[in-house]
């Protein structure tokens, strides 16, 4: 589209987490008139950190805001899979960590973090807290959206980036969170604590293969005095439960065939601090956009966390919509276009993850998305 149609574009971002936020950065940066309405009155996050991977790094540096993530984060080079007594079984380099003569290493982040270090590039005014989108109405060539606030407002395009509950998918959609029979137990804990465990920037996954239960242990070493650790718990569980409450206890009886250091991390746990979680995702959606409306990250495709790409995939969505803007001659060929472009390889991820980890797919490689996506 032209720079002086994109100008004239009323854009409504529904939701302002990783998704709705990067949106909102790339959507203004291509000239759009965009705000993003975010339910909470503050922007915030649980105590847990990810990996930035290098395809979310290299969108962050063509939108001119990696000096500001680089401020948060250290860089990774790998990432290992040991079993539950910390033998290496796979060890492999971030895919796509080298490309055009340039490093775009993973970054360790910590959640909080990585949302306002979004919010903190936003201009002036996009962001609008404590707007809860109630009801939106798909006109065909427009949307309305009616906040909890009274205000109404209509809309050249509405993005869903509202995560996995999504509102804005319950135009054409009924379907709800999956529930996969796993929790996650989540606690950013200080360096100090790791057993000395903390010895670089690189993610850890100890899996016992035969059980299914891991720990997930990600460094945060530009965080505090002595750095700190992003620990993560994953175990299958009947418990469907959306917060579920499991004691420290039952935990331990879980990992008792676990590296006797990591068990002592869980010990020194604080377990009021814990954050308690039942694993969901959603089934592939066929429809990611109308005319007016498009869905972009949980909202399109939450899937399980075991390969660490739904924030990526949520960054990396808002970024291709803004370039399929630019690059189509309407508004219903931006959002088709971006639809074609994101499905596939995003229904790949969700597809992947459900697999979870395995002996055999732990032996083969730490990243089976490798051959199939290109970040
Ligand atoms: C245990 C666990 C570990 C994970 N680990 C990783 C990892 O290592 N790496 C990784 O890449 N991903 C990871 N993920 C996935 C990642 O957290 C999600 O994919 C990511 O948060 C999706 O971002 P989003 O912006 O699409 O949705 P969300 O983060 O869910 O944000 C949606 C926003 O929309 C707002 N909202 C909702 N409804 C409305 C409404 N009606 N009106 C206005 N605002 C609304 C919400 O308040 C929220 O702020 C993990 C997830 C879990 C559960």
């Amino acid at each position: 589209m032209q720079a002086s149609d994109i100008k004239n574009l009323n854009i409504a971002v529904i939701g302002g987490g990783y998704a709705g936020a990067t949106a909102g950065l790339a959507l203004s940066q291509i000239g759009a008139n965009v705000k993003v309405y975010e339910q909470a009155p503050a922007s915030g996050e649980v105590g847990a950190g990810i990996g930035l991977r290098p395809a979310s790094v290299k969108l962050f540096k063509k939108l001119g805001i990696f000096d500001a993530i680089e401020k948060v984060t250290s860089p990774s080079d790998y990432f290992e899979i040991l079993d539950a007594k910390g033998n290496v079984i796979t060890r492999e380099e971030w895919p796509h960590l080298s490309e055009g003569g340039e490093k775009h290493n993973t970054r360790m982040i910590h959640r909080r973090d990585f949302i306002d270090a979004l919010v903190s590039q936003l201009p002036e005014g996009v962001l609008q807290l404590g707007h809860r989108a109630e009801e939106i109405t798909d006109n065909g060539d427009s949307a309305t959206v009616r906040f909890s606030n009274g205000v109404e407002e209509t809309f050249d395009i509405v993005v869903g980036a509202d995560g996995i509950k999504s509102k804005v998918r319950g135009l054409w959609s009924d379907s709800q969170p999956v529930m996969q029979r796993a929790h996650a137990y989540r606690a950013v804990i200080d360096g100090s604590l790791g057993e000395g465990l903390l010895v670089d920037d690189n993610l850890r996954l100890y899996l016992e293969a035969e059980t299914g239960r891991m720990i997930y242990f990600l460094p945060l070493r530009h965080r505090g005095e002595n750095g700190q650790i992003s620990f993560d718990i994953t175990v299958p569980h009947d418990d469907t439960t959306w917060n579920p409450n499991v004691s420290k206890e039952e935990v331990l009886e879980m990992l008792k065939n676990f590296d006797e250091r990591l068990l002592r991390i869980v010990e020194k746990l604080d377990w009021d601090e814990v954050n308690q979680r039942a694993a969901a995702d959603l089934d592939p959606q066929d429809k990611w956009n109308s005319d007016a409306v498009v869905l972009i990250g949980d909202a399109a495709h939450a899937m399980l966390h075991h390969q660490g790409q739904g924030a990526n995939s949520a960054v990396i969505d808002a970024g291709v919509l803004a370039d399929c803007l630019v690059e189509a001659d309407t508004v219903p060929e931006a959002l088709a276009l971006y639809t074609s472009q994101r499905k596939e390889p995003v229904q790949e991820l969700q597809r992947i993850s459900r697999e979870s980890w395995n002996a055999e797919s732990a032996g083969k490689t730490a990243f089976p998305e490798k051959e199939k996506i290109n970040y």
